[in-house]
């Protein structure tokens, strides 16, 4: 307990051991840190052994983490969108940005690789400011040009969230591209909820009050405290995509997926499954009464430009 909290804390531990993995002490102890950083990287609570590879790996880490910071300037980032549909409707909710990186040398990388990285440092600050700049532009590129988009999400990390910045970065981009109400989104993963629960509140208190939407990401892999959830002004839980893969066949995914919809509905808010790839997924969920789903199945994330035509082309689920 600090100063009448309760604060949460998990271990990561790395080891290398004298004198098989070296003999030299400043080097032994690089090692750990190594270990430490693939121990931290599998989640909380976790240890890990230096092995060779690590080095391999952690030049790999360097290098990808020096391109990053040039990446931002050299205009190697770009934004793809994928539509999120109101499942009883078929009608479009809105779209979630997702970032992509088109490394010169090395080709497309997958934000799986490279935002694990950006998050050990700052540059996933700069990459959410980016984001919300990017997109402020394209909902009012959309507008001018008709084209009917009604809500963009942003991923947020939880440094971000943690750091106050986001409510200024928030109101600054509503500010220049004169973006109001929830025509803005933001998805926060479980995990970010789970650190610094008291500040993370005000915070998400304070950018609710813009009429921000704000979804809980990947809603069943973290560990948020139900009590918890019931306080914070989240507008909806997306059930991650691990559940929905098996949900047309395995009872146990079922079972989740309907809780998960249940609690949802229960404390007000909605629910939106991601990664539907099948037709049986989808009307399972149907079933269920899942108010929105994203995946495959509708649309793959694709460019700005491209989101006009598929508006014309789809016609409903
Ligand atoms: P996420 O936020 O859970 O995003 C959903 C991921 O699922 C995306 O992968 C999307 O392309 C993929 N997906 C969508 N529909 C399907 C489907 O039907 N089947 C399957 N198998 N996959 C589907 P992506 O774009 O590779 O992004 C991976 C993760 O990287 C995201 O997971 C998010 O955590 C992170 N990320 C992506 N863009 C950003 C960003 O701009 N900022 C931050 N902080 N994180 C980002
Ligand atoms: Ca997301
Ligand atoms: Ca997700």
């Amino acid at each position: 307990m600090l100063g009448g909290l309760q604060i949460y804390t998990s271990v990561g531990i790395g080891l290398s051991v004298y004198p098989d993995d070296t003999d030299q002490m400043q080097t032994l102890v690089s090692y750990a840190d190594l270990a430490m950083y693939r121990a931290k990287s599998k989640g909380h609570n976790n240890f890990h052994y230096y092995t060779d590879d690590l080095n391999t790996v952690a030049c790999e880490w360097m290098e990808l983490e020096n391109g990053m910071r040039y990446a931002l300037q050299r205009n190697e980032l770009f934004l793809v969108y994928q539509p999120q549909i109101h499942l009883p409707t078929g009608r479009l909710v809105g779209v979630e940005a997702l970032v992509r990186w088109r490394h010169p040398e090395k080709g497309f990388i997958s934000p799986d690789r490279f935002i694990p990285i950006a998050e050990q440092s700052q540059l996933i600050i700069k990459l959410g400011i980016w984001c919300l700049g990017v997109v402020g532009r394209q909902i009012k590129k959309w507008d001018a040009e008709g084209v009917h988009v009604p809500r963009v999400s942003v991923n947020i990390s939880a440094k971000h969230l943690s750091s106050r910045q986001i409510i200024d970065d928030i109101n600054c981009m509503r500010k220049i591209y004169n973006i109001d109400g929830d025509r803005l989104g933001i998805e926060l993963t479980e995990h970010a909820l789970i650190e610094n629960v008291s500040t993370i509140q005000l915070i998400l208190d304070e950018i609710n009050q813009s009429g921000t939407f704000l979804s809980l990401d990947d809603f069943g892999t973290g560990y948020s405290s139900l009590g918890y959830l019931k306080q914070l002004p989240v507008n909806e839980l997306k059930i991650d995509r691990s559940f929905i893969h098996d949900i047309a066949d395995a009872a146990s995914d079922i079972a989740i997926v309907k809780a998960i919809i249940v609690l949802g509905k229960t404390l007000g808010m909605t629910v939106c499954a991601e990664g539907v790839e099948t037709i049986e997924q989808l009307s399972t969920l149907k079933s269920l009464e899942c108010d929105h789903i994203q995946g495959y199945l509708i649309a793959k994330p694709m460019p700005a430009d491209e989101i006009k035509n598929w508006l014309a082309s789809y016609s409903g689920v």
